[in-house]
């Protein structure tokens, strides 16, 4: 195209990126459920304990059984 004015490259750029920029992610945790301060419960026999920060849940052994636990 040897009138490039201008308006030729402009397809596709902007508008796509749309989607994933700013707003949805980390703004409404407030509820229960991910985050900090839950408990970690223990799949196998049904134990609880509260979730540790400095190790997650899947890391920590259930007191009971030996099992992994989980997040609740
Ligand atoms: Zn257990």
């Amino acid at each position: 195209m040897p009138r490039g004015n201008g308006t030729g490259p402009q397809g596709g750029g902007p508008g796509t990126g749309r989607g994933m920029g700013k707003g949805g992610g980390m703004g409404r945790m407030g509820g229960k459920g991910m985050g900090i301060g839950g408990n970690c419960i223990c799949p196998s026999c049904g134990n609880k304990i509260p979730h540790q920060r400095s190790a997650p849940c899947y890391q920590i052994e259930c007191p009971k059984c030996g099992a992994k636990m989980t997040r609740e």
